[in-house]
């Protein structure tokens, strides 16, 4: 599962350098496919109960999910998620990032900077004994002291031979409550961020989710094992 979590943060580096006003998700989509080419290695959102890229591009009020499109260009102010798995032999990696596109507002700077850290909150509550919902807790304790909202409606992940395992990992709960986390364990833990409300809604694509209030949205991922002394990073 490191050698996925290392394919899926080259990738999402890449699509980083990518980012830029006037280029189209489009373009995202095909830095991440010549690389994976290149690397020999396969996409797991592609195909995936029919979802056709490998990429998931969501920009400002869109939360996860976003097809990517030569018609979406990108400008400057615009905020970009990028969300990306891979699976080698037989074992997956999933991780995202938020990127700004040129300068970015203030409050969109703050948005992405206390996302990162609820998912960085989320990952220090990984322990062998601690439970899913002192994971939430610390996500969502972040987040709401920034005046944001955690999305209700996706949650995080297990992970392992497939890319949707059991447990779900909700960014939100209360410590001390829900499944204890063991050693051995993988979960993606995934804040999506909303700067208003939580609401979200899937568009007419039957896909791309968005803020149902028009806020900017942001989103970050990790996949996370559990060992006997804390988490492990896999997608770092
Ligand atoms: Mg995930």
């Amino acid at each position: 599962m490191r050698r996925a979590g290392k394919v899926v943060r080259e990738v999402l580096e890449l699509v980083r350098s990518v980012v830029k006003p006037g280029a189209t998700t489009l373009d995202l989509e095909n830095a991440a496919v010549v690389r994976l080419k290149e690397l020999g290695v396969k996409a797991a959102f592609k195909g995936y109960h029919g979802f056709p890229c490998v990429l998931c591009t969501s920009v400002n009020s869109e939360v996860v999910h976003g097809i990517p499109s030569a018609q979406r260009v990108l400008k400057s102010g615009d905020i970009v998620s990028v969300d990306f798995g891979a699976v080698v032999d037989g074992y997956f990696g999933d991780a995202a990032i938020t990127v700004p596109v040129g300068e970015i507002d203030d409050r969109a700077a703050r948005l992405l900077k206390v996302t990162e850290a609820s998912l960085h909150a989320g990952i220090a509550a990984v322990k062998p004994g601690a439970t899913l919902g002192d994971v939430g807790a610390a996500v969502q304790g972040v987040v709401e002291a920034e005046g944001f909202s955690v999305v209700r409606d996706f949650v995080g992940h297990g992970i392992g031979v497939h890319m949707h395992e059991d447990p779900q990992v909700p960014n939100f709960g209360m410590r001390g409550h829900g499944m204890k986390l063991k050693a051995g364990m993988v979960i993606a833990i995934e804040p999506m961020v909303n700067a208003g409300k939580p609401e979200v809604q899937v568009l007419g694509d039957g896909w791309t989710a968005v803020a149902s209030d028009g806020s900017m949205s942001a989103h970050f991922e990790h996949t996370v094992a559990v060992t006997p002394t804390g988490a492990r990073v896999l997608t770092e």
